[in-house]
């Protein structure tokens, strides 16, 4: 649900990038998926497709795909259900109590949805996908139509801005970061999810794992991450965690390997989850399983790596 464009050559639909942490050019490739290949940068270790489709460049890829999964019902309640962005909303209350937020690759506005229920926040959304922000506006969320690379830097005043599991489907994450820089006040906040390559899942399992897929263009590590924001200047970290841990899509996906899992399964299986979240039969179960996500989350082997920036 988000956007790119720009970076080295482009040929016959597609785009060849070099590292989008260092820029680096030496690659081997680990991994083929889908007739797709993912390298290794040889210099800093980071993951990435180097042959990136253009419509995944452009976002026409999103676009194309909102009603078959991003407005399907089950992806709808999952994204909805309160449960679903509780960390991340605790997370940015704890660093933001208050103020004006953009989350960028809003989607359908889950995640802004429930943020009014846990602070005082002005918030607003914007996504590539034009019906996933249709339905983000009928839920009452504030949307910004214009791709986020376009949008007006006048005005730097946002307190907070997001991108939950964003940048790893951008051929120029930089940029965006960049842009986001240019957008938040001094002192605000920046938050970065994205899926980690040195989680439990990736180091257990590899390419079988269905989040090393196509529209993942990106895989960082948190030396990686914090190399590309380095890069890009203007930020002090303030703090890197992992968060989220999913044993059943480990275990389903040890048992069998898919090219890809259909998005009707995944979604099926979000909307799944949060209901065992909410189960009181799984008490027990959860908190097992809470001890084995906060000591993933310690190691940074968690499924996901956060990275919580301040704009200096
Ligand atoms: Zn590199």
């Amino acid at each position: 649900m988000k956007q790119s464009k720009s970076m080295n050559d482009t040929n016959q639909g597609t785009l060849h990038r070099a590292c989008p942490s260092c820029l680096g050019t030496k690659l081997e490739v680990i991994w083929r998926k889908s007739d797709v290949d993912f390298a290794v940068c040889q210099r800093c270790g980071m993951v990435y497709i180097p042959e990136v489709l253009e419509s995944y460049a452009t976002g026409q890829f999103y676009e194309d795909r909102t009603e078959s999964f991003y407005l399907s019902d089950d992806k709808l309640k999952s994204d909805y259900d309160p449960v679903r962005f509780q960390r991340e909303w605790a997370l940015l209350r704890q660093w933001v109590p208050s103020g004006k937020v953009l989350d960028v690759g809003c989607s359908t506005g889950g995640f802004l949805k429930g943020l009014h229920e846990v602070g005082d926040y002005e918030t607003m959304g914007c996504d590539v996908s034009q019906g996933a922000l249709n339905q983000a506006q009928k839920i009452g969320v504030t949307v910004l139509r214009a791709p986020f690379l376009s949008l007006p830097v006048n005005e730097a005043n946002y307190d907070a801005i997001t991108f939950w599991a964003v940048l790893e489907h951008l051929a120029d994450p930089a940029a965006f970061l960049a842009k986001a820089g240019s957008m938040i006040s001094s002192g605000g906040i920046c938050i970065l999810l994205v899926p980690n390559l040195h989680s439990l899942a990736i180091r257990s399992i590899g390419p079988r794992y269905r989040y090393i897929m196509t529209e993942h263009l990106n895989y960082f590590s948190a030396a990686a991450l914090g190399q590309m924001v380095a890069r890009v200047g203007g930020w002090k970290i303030e703090r890197i965690t992992s968060m989220h841990f999913n044993p059943v899509v480990i275990i389903q996906d040890a048992l069998k390997f898919r090219e890809e899992v259909p998005d009707a399964e995944r979604a099926k299986l979000l909307k799944r989850t949060n209901r065992w979240k909410r189960s009181g039969l799984m008490r027990p179960l959860k908190a097992a399983y809470r001890n084995v996500e906060s000591v993933l989350s310690r190691m940074l082997a968690a499924d996901n790596l956060v990275m919580v920036l301040r704009k200096n």
